[in-house]
């Protein structure tokens, strides 16, 4: 889960990311971080797998999926890491220090993304 310790080049946490969203996309991406929701890499998502196609959600975890680092990277950049990543941290399958070599890359707020 996390094995991604930072964000590829499109990620929609990055400061001047190229990635385009739907204007609600990321406030929601945020929400469900926020609601202790995780936010899973989806270039490690099986959508055959893992996707019901009719209400495209996710129906089945998998050991390969990995916690979007740009995600974590924002959670931690703001001091407030979701319940999800506080028990991985206590547990000793997470270290922000890991992500954090990456704050500068990654948006303070969701207003920055939301200028362009
Ligand atoms: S979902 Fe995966 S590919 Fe997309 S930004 Fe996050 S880590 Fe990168």
């Amino acid at each position: 889960m996390f094995k991604v310790k930072k964000p590829c080049n499109n990620c929609p946490f990055l400061k001047n990311s190229p990635m385009f969203l739907d204007e609600d996309r990321l406030p929601e991406i945020v929400e469900h971080l926020d609601n202790n929701g995780l936010f899973h890499c989806h270039k490690t998502i099986n959508y055959k797998k893992q996707i019901d196609t009719e209400t495209n959600e996710m129906i089945k975890e998998s050991k390969q999926n990995q916690f979007c680092a740009g995600a974590i990277t924002y959670l931690e950049k703001q001091n407030r890491p979701n319940a999800p990543l506080q028990v991985a941290q206590r547990v000793g399958w997470y270290d922000p220090e890991d992500y954090l070599k990456n704050k500068d890359k990654v948006i303070d707020s969701l207003e920055e993304r939301s200028i362009w």
